[in-house]
Formats: C-alpha cells, sequence, structure tokens
C-alpha cells in the first residue's frame, strides 16, 4: 500500500455513485466530531464544479486572473487554486491541510488511489465489489454479508461505521516526523483507552452541558410571596423603584448643617434640632446652624454638614457653635433625594436572583410582597439494592443512603423545592410507576446510581420505557457515566452512585439547568487561578476534578492543595474541600509551583 505522507491517518470511502457517501459521511462526521475528533475531509468532485458563483467577488477576481484566490472572513476561509493544466495530484491535494489542526483525514472519492479505504456497498445497486480487486480496503460496510475476512459494518448502523473509523484513527501509529509537538499523538493516546466507549456517547464537560443546557427551558409560573419569605427566588418581573431613595435630601451625619455659601463663620448660631423623622421648616439663614441627626432632613438653604465631633460649643453661648476644621466643602454629608435610587429607575431586572441585599432593597421601596418565577420542584430518589435509609439498623452487605441527603441540600441552595420519593425499590413496575408521577408533578426528576454502563440495573429498564434518556460517558473525573434526558418533556439526571461524583456532576450538569430554568442565562462558577501547593496528576484526554481547600501563603498569593486521597467514595474529601481543582483535558500533571485552576464552592454546596 502506498504510503502517503500525512501525520494524521488518512481513511477514504471508496464506492460508485449512488451508494450515499455524502449522506453517511453527514451522518458520521457529527459522532466523529461528538467524540472528540477534528476532521479534515477531501471530496473529489468533478471537473465542472465550482466554489462560488458568477457574480461574486471572488468568482469575478478569478476570471478576472488571480490563479491563486483566498478568500477569508470570521468564520473561514477558502484558498480556491486555477488548475487549467492539470489536476493536482493526491499527495499534494495532502500538504493543504494544516494537519497540526487534525486528527484525521477523511476521503470521499479517490477510489483508484491507493490509500485506506472502507468499501460501502449497496446491494440494490448491482455493482461489483471493490475489496476483491483493491487491497487498500480494510473493512466493508454493506448492506448484505459478504464472504471476505475483512472487518464487515451495516452500512446503515452508522454508530459502528462511527466506531470503526474511530479505533482505527486511535491505534493509528504515524511513521512521519516526531510528533511530540502535536495534538495528534496525545489525542489518539488518550482516545485509545476510550474507543470501547463511543457508543453511548463519549462527551467532554462542555459538550454535556450544552447538550443539557440546549434543552432547558425557563420556567414560566409566577408567584407572589412576601419580602420576607423571597430569599433565594429568582425575580420573575422587573423592579422599578416607585420612589426616590432617599425620599428627601438627608444629613449623612451626627452634626450641624449650614449653608454651603455660609463657610467660614466665626461662630453660628444653633437655631434649631432636627431628629431623624422630623424637620426644621424654615430657611436656615446665613450664620445660623441646626443641629442634625443622621438621617434627618436638611432644611431648606443647609447643603452643608460638618459632624458633630469638629464642633465646640462656645463658653457660655449655648446655642453657639465654631468649628475646629478649616476643612469644610460646601455639599458635604448630605445625601441627595434620589441619588440612590431615582424614581421610576429600575432596580432589579426580572432573573434576578434575591439574596439578603436585595430583599432589603426591595423593601427599602416599601414593596411588601414580589412577583418571583414559582421555585423549581425537583424530585430525589435513591435506587440499589444495597442503599438503606438512615435510621434504621445497618443490614448486612448495605450502605446507608447518602446521595439522596447531599442532593437536598444541594437543591436547597439553589431556592429548589424538593420532593423526596426516598429509595425505590429495584422492581421494574413500581420504579415505572413512581417515575411517571415524579415527572408529571414536578420540574425535574434526580438520582443517583444505576447509570454505569454494563449495570443491570432496574432504573434503566423503567426509563426505556418512560422516555427518550441518553446514557453518556463524560471526559471527566469522578462522574463518568451520566444519564440524561426527558420524561415528557420534564428533564431527567441520572447521577452517578459515588457519592463525591453525585455532588461534582451535580454542580456541572444540573446547577447550570436548574439556573437556567430559574431563569439565570448563561451562568457560568467562578474559577479563579492558584498556584498548586503539590503535583496534581490528571489524565490527558479528560477533565479532572479534585477536592482542594485554598489559602493565601506567605506573599499573598492564592493557593491550593488536595484534601488528600481522592477516591469517588471519599463524602469527607467534598466535606473537607473549599473548592474543586479543575484540571482541562489537555493537561496531564501540573507541577508543584504550577497555576491551576480552581472552582470556590463557597455558597454552592
Ligand atoms: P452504581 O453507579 O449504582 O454502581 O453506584 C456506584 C457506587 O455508589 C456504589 O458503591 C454504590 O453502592 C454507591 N451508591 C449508589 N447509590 C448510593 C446512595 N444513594 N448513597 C450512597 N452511595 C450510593
Ligand atoms: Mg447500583
Amino acid at each position: 500500500m502506498t504510503q502517503y505522507k500525512t501525520s494524521v491517518p488518512l481513511l477514504g470511502f471508496a464506492a460508485y455513485s449512488g451508494t450515499g457517501k455524502t449522506t453517511l459521511l453527514e451522518q458520521l462526521l457529527p459522532k466523529l466530531t461528538e467524540a472528540g475528533l477534528t476532521i479534515g475531509l477531501l471530496k473529489h468532485a468533478h471537473h465542472d464544479f465550482d466554489v462560488d458563483k458568477p457574480g461574486k467577488d471572488s468568482y469575478r477576481l478569478r476570471k478576472a486572473g488571480a490563479t491563486q484566490m483566498l478568500i477569508s472572513s470570521r468564520n473561514r476561509h477558502a484558498l480556491m487554486t486555477e488548475t487549467p493544466q492539470e489536476e493536482a495530484s493526491f499527495e499534494y491535494l495532502l500538504t493543504r491541510f494544516d494537519q497540526t489542526e487534525l486528527d484525521v483525514i477523511l476521503v470521499e472519492g479517490c477510489k483508484n488511489i491507493a490509500f485506506p479505504k472502507i468499501e460501502l456497498h449497496r446491494d440494490e445497486l448491482e455493482k461489483p465489489w471493490l475489496h476483491p480487486n483493491d487491497s487498500n480496503i480494510i473493512a466493508v460496510a454493506s448492506d448484505s454479508d459478504v464472504d471476505t475476512d475483512l472487518p464487515q459494518i451495516n452500512i446503515n448502523d452508522v454508530d459502528a461505521i462511527a466506531q470503526f473509523v474511530f479505533s482505527y484513527v486511535s491505534n493509528y501509529v504515524s511513521d512521519s516526523v516526531s510528533e511530540s509537538h502535536s495534538k495528534i499523538a496525545s489525542k489518539s493516546a488518550s482516545n485509545a483507552a476510550c474507543c470501547d466507549t463511543l457508543s453511548p456517547a463519549f462527551l467532554s464537560v462542555e459538550q454535556g452541558q450544552e447538550k443539557i443546557l440546549s434543552t432547558i427551558k425557563p420556567i414560566e409560573l409566577i408567584q407572589s410571596i412576601s419580602v420576607a419569605d423571597s430569599y433565594g427566588s429568582i425575580l420573575a418581573e422587573d423592579i422599578v423603584s416607585p420612589i426616590n431613595v432617599p425620599q428627601y435630601t438627608n444629613s449623612a451625619m451626627d452634626g450641624y448643617a449650614i449653608r454651603g455659601d455660609d463657610i467660614g463663620q466665626a461662630a453660628y448660631n444653633v437655631v434649631a434640632e432636627v431628629m431623624a423623622g422630623h424637620s426644621f421648616e424654615q430657611e436656615l439663614k446665613k450664620g445660623e446652624a441646626v443641629k442634625i441627626m443622621t438621617g434627618a432632613p436638611t432644611p431648606m438653604g443647609a447643603d452643608t454638614v460638618i459632624m458633630r465631633e469638629q464642633a465646640t460649643q462656645n463658653d457660655g453661648q449655648r446655642n453657639q457653635i465654631s468649628f475646629t476644621t478649616s476643612d469644610i466643602r460646601a455639599g458635604q454629608n448630605v445625601r441627595q433625594a434620589g441619588e440612590d435610587l431615582a424614581k421610576d429607575q429600575t432596580v432589579f431586572e426580572a432573573g434576578t436572583k434575591i439574596q439578603s441585599a436585595e430583599m432589603g432593597m426591595i423593601a427599602s421601596l416599601g414593596f411588601g410582597e414580589c412577583r418571583v418565577k414559582r421555585k423549581i420542584r425537583v424530585a430525589i430518589f435513591s435506587t440499589g439494592d444495597e442503599v438503606q435509609a438512615p435510621g434504621t439498623p445497618l443490614k448486612p452487605n448495605s450502605i446507608y443512603d447518602s446521595n439522596r441527603f447531599t442532593l437536598m441540600g444541594l437543591l436547597e441552595k439553589l431556592g429548589c423545592e424538593v420532593v423526596d420519593l426516598g429509595i425505590i425499590e429495584d422492581d421494574k413496575s413500581l420504579m415505572i410507576e413512581a417515575i411517571e408521577n415524579a415527572a408529571n408533578t414536578c420540574d425535574m426528576v434526580l438520582t443517583s446510581g444505576g447509570v454505569s454502563v454494563g449495570d443491570a440495573d432496574y432504573i434503566k429498564l423503567a426509563l426505556d420505557k418512560l422516555g427518550h434518556i441518553d446514557f453518556w460517558r463524560i471526559n471527566m473525573r469522578p462522574g463518568r457515566p451520566l444519564a440524561y434526558g426527558q420524561i415528557n418533556t420534564t428533564p431527567f439526571f441520572g447521577l452517578p452512585g459515588n457519592p463525591v461524583a453525585v455532588m461534582v456532576s451535580f454542580l456541572n450538569f444540573v446547577e447550570p439547568a436548574i439556573r437556567k430554568m430559574q431563569g439565570e442565562a448563561n451562568w457560568k462558577p467562578l474559577k479563579v487561578q492558584a498556584l498548586a501547593e503539590e503535583s496534581l496528576r490528571s489524565r490527558q484526554g479528560r477533565t479532572e476534578f479534585s477536592r482542594g481547600v485554598y489559602s493565601h501563603n506567605e506573599f499573598g498569593q492564592l493557593t491550593v492543595k488536595t484534601t488528600g486521597k481522592q477516591g469517588s467514595g471519599i463524602l469527607r474529601s467534598m466535606s473537607e474541600a473549599n473548592c474543586l481543582i479543575e484540571i482541562t483535558p489537555e493537561v496531564d500533571t501540573v507541577k508543584a509551583g504550577e497555576s491551576v485552576t480552581i472552582i470556590p464552592l463557597q455558597g454552592r454546596i
């Protein structure tokens, strides 16, 4: 077989026209990109094909004589090269790809050129088989069986074809250039370990998040609640100020109010004392001051307040004061009406989460109630024969249910209403009934355990009956298995069983979904950089979330260390942690002293 010089694997799809090569590739590419492959595609077309249309600028410039026409925009660029004499060679065309950016080059057509190919065959076309006469064919995808030693795939089983391509790419060993620089070397190393898991889908953390969020819709139901009960709720409508805050111009200090055009007198006559909640109704004249308390309205004409500590009472003149400072500016220590909030100003937009300050602000505008999104109702239950409710004597071979309680806390923190369905027995019909009920009465259903690939748990059987649920493997640790889908439009999350994995999966996938449902669009957790106090091991190709403790070192820098052993069953590590340390897929080891991303957990768990 001719070896074309590519640093990435090359794989063709050979078939007679009419077999549906393009349609197949169109279905195949999303599966391959989803599995993390970056794909180059070379397609052979008929000699009269053209890229752009008459009238387009690039077309006009080519026709006007540009032999190479490079057109570029924000989203793509294309090089069109005129080759009137002779078609470019296959080998030359391969060099046109930027192979450092690719994991594989797929070729559609070029069936007479010698490079590895999958033969596509459909009986109905009544065309001859290619593989008996082409030693470059490495597999056959067909709708019928054929007598060959080559691997055979059903041409209609796109998953199986994707699986084959993925294994081919993963097992490809390049003999060109040292590959330490290329992303292919590391990718295929990491993919090799997961090529058996293309189906069910193998997703990155971001891909999982995107897929989930694309299906989540903000909840529409609105209720009025008293401000006193509003903590954690999400505003359903803008809060518009009906008043000026402060309502009237007032003193910011306990002290003496004078006129701003009367600064610098040796002494002032104190003509009144104004307490908060009262007022002095006359205009203040030059030479006069009023004794004024914080929050009390400044009298007409008085626009400057000097604090009490800078005033002395003149001996024998009880009603006369002088100031001990010469540093007095007109207008000082006075809060103007409407200075904090002007009447009709939008104070909070719909979607704002009400926390302590918001509660106070809303009350400060005079509202006793506010319109909020109805709390998201989340059903939770545990499954598994070994899982036992706390508060009962522990049976042999059992563990107490911790996940349900962790989830209760996490959901409460997000302002959800928890519907606790307890532990559901491993009985298919009971489970179907429980999940169906939950989906009909709640906004989201969460379970933990029983979603690993190969797990025989009943939850899978039940879910199969109920809706469209995907069993994913997320390229992350902990928390690889994740089931997600809809039971009659109600989002369902099947979280992993391990207690730490439950929390990490919740933080990564469930929390953003709940926040979106609550109307908080594009929420992202806070991430900051910290110096690793110890070496952190990870594996390339997956996102590693270690439990970390961050603090400040003697130089004031943010540093982080792990909580120690990182087993996904060690819930204590989550309790000791104040952050997750996130190591992204490209990185395999973080050395002590290097910078690493941390996700603080305060306020989230
Ligand atoms: P599974 O994914 O069902 O195989 O569960 C993985 C691990 O998590 C097993 O060791 C289970 O015993 C454990 N596990 C499953 N559900 C719970 C739960 N509700 N509370 C605590 N541990 C659990
Ligand atoms: Mg289980």
